[in-house]
């Protein structure tokens, strides 16, 4: 644990990591927060790809392609306008709510393991959400158009803002715009956890509850599942600690 005097010297490095503005014309701060976040989110993607490969090698006892399972999962909750379709490319799977399609990647859709399972459920598991309404999806959806806007500037106007500080009073102003526009895209990340944790949840309980898989298959299910939804932690980690960052620079000097 730390005492009194460690937490004042952590706290002092932090507000000196805050305070330096500019070094050699870069942030250094953001540079670190960049960094750290950057290589766990390498290290966790990273992670998930071997799992992935790992249990696309437990092959399934019942023979099922992932098309398969989705099919059925569907059927399963009276799901009958929703297709399943398969998309070029590796863990390119995603559910699509505008066209009602679950798009497995090319693997996934004709494989027939612990892997393919997992990520073909998982994605049912979004077209269920959609089905029942899940509130979260719908506010997830609702922010896509704002968020295709906002991500690609926000951070320049961070940046902008920043560098009219010095000279002029809009400044500050420019750069608190910036952090509310980089803040939507922040609570988009936030937003994504609830609908991927029980997208996950829906697919593991369906598998179970009619035994589509053995007890290692399972397992293996579950374990993929666990390192997809923390690539999605990560993210969400990283954008706060961006936005917490950028926001005490800006206060500090406002
Ligand atoms: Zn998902």
């Amino acid at each position: 644990m730390f005492d009194s005097i460690e937490i004042f010297s952590i706290f002092s490095t932090f507000k000196s990591i805050i305070n330096n503005k500019n070094m050699f014309g870069f942030d250094i701060g953001y540079i670190i927060i960049a960094g750290v976040f950057g290589l766990l989110s390498m290290l966790v993607s990273g992670r998930l790809k071997s799992k992935f490969k790992k249990y696309s090698k437990v092959q399934l006892r019942n023979g099922l392609s992932g098309a398969e399972i989705a099919e059925k999962m569907l059927a399963d909750h009276g799901i009958r306008n929703v297709k399943v379709i398969s998309t070029p490319g590796m863990l390119t799977d995603h559910y699509n709510p505008a066209n009602k399609t679950v798009n497995l990647s090319e693997g996934v859709f004709a494989q027939r393991n612990a892997s393919a399972a997992a990520v073909s459920a998982h994605e049912c598991g979004h077209a269920v959400q959609h089905a029942t309404a899940y509130q979260w999806l719908g506010m997830r959806s609702k922010l896509v158009p704002v968020l295709n806007m906002t991500s690609k500037f926000s951070m320049w106007v961070i940046f902008g803002g920043m560098a009219l500080m010095s000279t002029t009073a809009i400044g500050g102003t420019i750069a608190w715009v910036g952090i509310g526009l980089y803040g939507i895209g922040t609570l988009f990340s936030f937003i994504t956890l609830p609908v991927e944790y029980d997208a996950s949840n829906r697919a593991l309980a369906w598998l179970k509850n009619k035994n589509m898989l053995t007890q290692d298959e399972y397992a293996g299910a579950e374990d993929a599942l666990k390192w997809a939804a923390r690539t999605y932690l990560v993210a969400a980690i990283g954008a706060l600690a961006t936005l917490l960052y950028f926001a005490m620079r800006v206060a500090s000097r406002d």
